[in-house]
Protein backbone atom coordinates (compact mmCIF):
# COMPACT_ATOMS: atom_id res chain seq x y z
CA UNK A 1 0.00 0.00 0.00
CA UNK A 2 1.39 3.25 -1.34
CA UNK A 3 0.60 6.99 0.37
CA UNK A 4 1.14 9.81 -1.04
CA UNK A 5 1.34 13.02 1.41
CA UNK A 6 1.57 16.01 -0.77
CA UNK A 7 3.83 18.55 0.99
CA UNK A 8 3.22 21.74 0.31
CA UNK A 9 6.10 24.15 0.98
CA UNK A 10 4.36 26.76 1.94
CA UNK A 11 6.45 29.80 3.78
CA UNK A 12 5.47 31.55 6.17
CA UNK A 13 5.81 35.61 5.64
CA UNK A 14 6.67 37.11 8.55
CA UNK A 15 5.00 40.73 9.54
CA UNK A 16 7.05 43.99 9.44
CA UNK A 17 7.91 45.22 13.01
CA UNK A 18 10.61 46.33 15.27
CA UNK A 19 12.41 42.77 15.35
CA UNK A 20 12.11 42.23 11.69
CA UNK A 21 15.69 42.95 10.21
CA UNK A 22 14.55 45.29 7.60
CA UNK A 23 12.89 47.28 10.56
CA UNK A 24 14.91 50.30 9.95
CA UNK A 25 15.24 50.50 5.94
CA UNK A 26 11.28 50.40 6.10
CA UNK A 27 11.26 53.33 8.57
CA UNK A 28 13.48 55.37 6.65
CA UNK A 29 11.33 54.37 3.33
CA UNK A 30 8.56 55.64 5.07
CA UNK A 31 9.84 58.57 6.54
CA UNK A 32 11.15 59.85 2.85
CA UNK A 33 9.96 60.81 -0.27
CA UNK A 34 7.65 57.59 -1.35
CA UNK A 35 6.09 57.83 2.62
CA UNK A 36 5.12 60.62 4.55
CA UNK A 37 8.27 62.53 2.88
CA UNK A 38 9.20 64.58 6.18
CA UNK A 39 10.49 68.08 5.94
CA UNK A 40 12.13 70.88 8.00
CA UNK A 41 12.82 70.81 11.77
CA UNK A 42 10.34 71.64 15.23
CA UNK A 43 7.41 73.74 14.60
CA UNK A 44 8.02 73.91 10.48
CA UNK A 45 8.35 70.60 9.82
CA UNK A 46 5.54 68.87 7.09
CA UNK A 47 4.94 65.57 5.71
CA UNK A 48 2.23 64.00 3.91
CA UNK A 49 -0.45 61.34 5.66
CA UNK A 50 -4.03 60.81 4.94
CA UNK A 51 -4.66 60.59 8.86
CA UNK A 52 -7.40 58.84 10.40
CA UNK A 53 -6.68 55.14 9.45
CA UNK A 54 -4.79 55.77 6.05
CA UNK A 55 -1.74 53.48 6.00
CA UNK A 56 -1.60 53.49 2.48
CA UNK A 57 1.85 54.42 2.21
CA UNK A 58 3.18 51.89 4.57
CA UNK A 59 1.14 49.69 2.41
CA UNK A 60 2.57 50.51 -0.96
CA UNK A 61 6.29 50.15 1.11
CA UNK A 62 5.50 46.40 2.34
CA UNK A 63 4.54 45.11 -1.18
CA UNK A 64 7.27 46.57 -2.33
CA UNK A 65 9.73 45.13 -0.03
CA UNK A 66 8.27 41.64 -0.92
CA UNK A 67 7.59 38.95 1.60
CA UNK A 68 6.41 40.66 4.15
CA UNK A 69 2.90 39.55 5.33
CA UNK A 70 1.31 42.96 5.33
CA UNK A 71 -2.47 42.03 6.91
CA UNK A 72 -0.39 41.39 10.29
CA UNK A 73 2.29 44.19 9.56
CA UNK A 74 -0.81 46.87 9.51
CA UNK A 75 -2.64 45.09 12.47
CA UNK A 76 0.62 45.03 14.70
CA UNK A 77 0.81 48.97 13.50
CA UNK A 78 -2.75 49.73 14.56
CA UNK A 79 -2.24 47.87 18.02
CA UNK A 80 0.95 50.13 18.51
CA UNK A 81 -0.73 53.28 18.03
CA UNK A 82 0.12 53.19 14.27
CA UNK A 83 -3.31 54.56 13.19
CA UNK A 84 -1.42 56.23 9.82
CA UNK A 85 1.19 56.22 8.29
CA UNK A 86 3.06 59.24 10.21
CA UNK A 87 1.75 57.95 13.62
CA UNK A 88 3.64 54.13 12.38
CA UNK A 89 7.15 56.33 12.45
CA UNK A 90 6.36 58.56 15.67
CA UNK A 91 4.43 55.66 18.00
CA UNK A 92 5.72 52.52 16.25
CA UNK A 93 9.11 53.10 15.82
CA UNK A 94 10.75 52.47 19.35
CA UNK A 95 13.75 55.09 18.51
ZN1 LIG B 1 -0.68 60.48 10.10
Amino acid sequence: MTTSIKKTKRRKLIPMTPDHPKWSEFIERLCGSEGCDFRGEGLEAQWNCGGGRDQSKATAILKKMGNINIEESLDYFTKHGGYCDCEIVFNVDPR
